[in-house]
Parts: C-alpha cells; structure tokens; sequence
C-alpha cells in the first residue's frame, strides 16, 4: 500500500515497507462457544486481574488513531460476552482519524446488542456461521443454538449495518458439503460470505488439521458446480480474495493461508486481551503494551513509542504447517482472530 494514501500525519510502516493502518483488538479470550478448530475441550483462561480494562484498551486504540490506524476490528473469543463491553464501542466510535469500528462475533448475542452496537458506531459486522444444520453446528461449537444465532442475524440484518458478512470455516467431512447452502443463505439476504482454511493455532485434540485440510479451491471448484463465480478486484483491505456470485450479486471471499499466502500485503496488527501487541498471526513475535501502559500511566507518548518501535520486528510472514507440530501454541481465542 501507498504510505501517501493514508491522511494521518503519522503512519506506521515496517521494514518490509507495508503500512499498518489496521489493528484487531481482542477483549477477552473467553466465550460462549467451543468451536472445535479454535478451542480444545478444556481451556484454562486468562485470570481476570491479568486482562486490560476497557479504559486501557480505549487508550491503546486512541495511540494507535494517532500512529494513523484507520480501522479497528473487536474481536475475541466472544467479544460481546465482555461486560460492559458498549462503552468501549462507544469510547473507540469517537476516535477521530478512525474511518471503520467493525466486530466479529459468533452471533450469540445479537438479538439484543445489535441496535446498540450501532448506535455506538458500528458499522460493519461479521458475523461467523459455519453450519446451517442446527446438529451439526452444535457438534462445531460444541455448544452454539443455531436458532439463536439466526436470530442474531436476522436482528442485525434489521438494523440495517452498512455491511454484514459471514465467514465459514470449512472442515472436511465436517461441514465441506454445506458450502453451496451457506452461499445461498448469504446471497439470498445480501450477505458476502468467506470461507476460511483452519489455521494450525494452539494444540487441539479433536481432530488432525491436516486430515480435516479442505482447500479454497475445492470449496470453489464445489461452488461452481451451482454458481458462476466471477473474479473481482475488489477487496476489504483484507485477506479474502473475493468473486462476485452472478445469480445474487453477493460475493464470496477466501481466506486461504496454505493454499494463497497473504503475507505481501499485510497491514495489521493484533492485541491480545492481556496487551500483547502480536505482529503476526502465526509468529510469536510481540511487545508487551501492558507493561508500557501501566509504567507511564499518564505519558501516552510511552505507549505511542512501544506501537513504533514493534515495527521493527513484524515479520514478513507466517510459516504454517500443518502436517508437523503446531509452531504457535496459542489458541485462535487468544489471538483475536
Ligand atoms: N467469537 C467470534 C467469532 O467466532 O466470530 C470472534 C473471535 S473468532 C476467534 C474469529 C474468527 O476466527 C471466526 O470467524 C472463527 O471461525 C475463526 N477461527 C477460529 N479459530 C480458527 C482457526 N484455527 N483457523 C481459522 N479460523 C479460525
Ligand atoms: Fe468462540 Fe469464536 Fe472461538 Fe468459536 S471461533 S470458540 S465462537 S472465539
């Protein structure tokens, strides 16, 4: 990207010369769910007194606004399980110099916080469905009532968002033969959809990655048997590379970490609930914002100085494998995916 593009006086650029303007926040590693390529069965979580507050984080993403971040995204585990988690949309939607406050979630709560999270900001939501049968959702999530998050949807899409899309996480003979039926789902109510591959992200034991490997292109080549796709340029400033559907005009995005590496272009960072400014998804490479923050509790300038410098040590890219042993030992929930 463009350095000049970006309007802010400052912008953070690494050293392979790509511009950060994008920043995921996740607010708590916790949720409702256990989807099985995110979660193992049992999850220790990060002790409460360990989490930043939503005080700490709106500080945190008022430094990034400055340092020309354009786009925050709120995620987690379920970032709508947080208490009092309206107050920090509403902090960070007044952020001037921010152009996009955006969430994902898994739906779960949408029947009652989708209005409000619009009139704190939001404007673009996505929102994960990985089934549209109500068992095998529940064998995904473990947990998840599939009515509740149709519900959700159909609130959100009520609300009247600027963008909703769903993402599927496609598993082989778990939920690959649904794909067709999820871009139906989409298109039929306005909705892009993407499909994303499973990303080798902490130790799980309910399946072999590998064996549950189902690639973008067997996703396309299964959609085009009911769909003619069309190649587009279009893009969200994120991974997915998208096709419009012809029947709906809706599109369809993947997300595709093995089989189309996305590196090149990254433009984001990730904070992790407990302040750790991650630089890549799949390295560990990371700078402990927690500790700035809370040793210089009134020089912003500290914290602003800690986000420049982790410039220098973003990688130039993630090396996932996954026929051998998991390189990243944390957990999708903790990464804020
Ligand atoms: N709980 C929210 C949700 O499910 O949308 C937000 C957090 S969740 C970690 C964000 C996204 O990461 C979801 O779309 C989820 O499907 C995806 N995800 C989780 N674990 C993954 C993995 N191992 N590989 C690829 N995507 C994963
Ligand atoms: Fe929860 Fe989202 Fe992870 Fe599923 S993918 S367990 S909903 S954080």
């Amino acid at each position: 990207m463009d350095a000049s593009k970006n309007n802010s006086e400052e912008v953070l650029i690494d050293k392979f010369n790509r511009v950060v303007d994008y920043v995921r926040i996740s607010v708590t590693d916790r949720c409702d769910f256990r989807c099985v390529y995110c979660m193992d069965e049992e999850m220790h979580f990060v002790p409460r007194a360990q989490l930043l507050t939503l005080e700490e984080i709106s500080r945190i993403a008022q430094a990034f606004t400055e340092l020309g971040v354009k786009k925050i995204r709120i995620t987690g585990g379920e970032p709508l399980i947080r208490r009092n988690v309206l107050k920090l949309f509403e902090d960070i939607g007044q952020l001037s110099g921010l152009d996009e406050l955006v969430l994902t979630t898994n739906g779960s709560q949408l029947t009652k916080l989708a209005q409000p999270l619009k009139d704190a900001g939001v404007k673009r939501i996505n929102i994960s469905l990985d089934s549209l049968d109500a068992e095998k959702f529940k064998r995904i999530t473990r947990v998840g009532d599939l009515n509740n998050v149709l519900a959700g949807i159909d609130t959100a899409l009520a609300t009247g968002f600027e963008k909703i899309k769903l993402n599927a996480v496609i598993l082989k003979n778990r939920n690959h033969d649904e794909v067709i039926e999820l871009v139906s789902y989409a298109g039929e109510r306005g909705m892009d959809i993407s499909f994303i591959e499973e990303m080798p992200l902490g130790v799980i034991a309910n399946h072999d990655r590998a064996e549950a490997y189902y690639s973008s292109d067997e996703i396309k080549s299964d959609l085009e048997q009911a769909f003619e796709l069309i190649p587009t340029t279009e893009t969200t400033n994120g991974p997915s590379k998208y096709y419009k559907v012809k029947n709906t005009g809706t599109r369809v995005g993947f997300i595709s970490p093995h089989s189309h590496n996305f590196c090149d272009d990254c433009n984001r960072v990730r904070l992790t609930c407990e302040g750790r400014l991650l630089l890549c998804l799949g390295q560990e490479h990371s700078v402990d914002l927690r500790k700035t923050l809370r040793a210089y509790p009134e020089d912003n300038e500290k914290l602003k100085q800690a986000i420049r410098d982790s410039m220098a040590i973003k990688p130039k890219g993630h090396e996932f494998d996954l026929t051998g042993k998991p390189l990243i030992f944390r957990h999708m929930n903790v990464t804020g995916g």
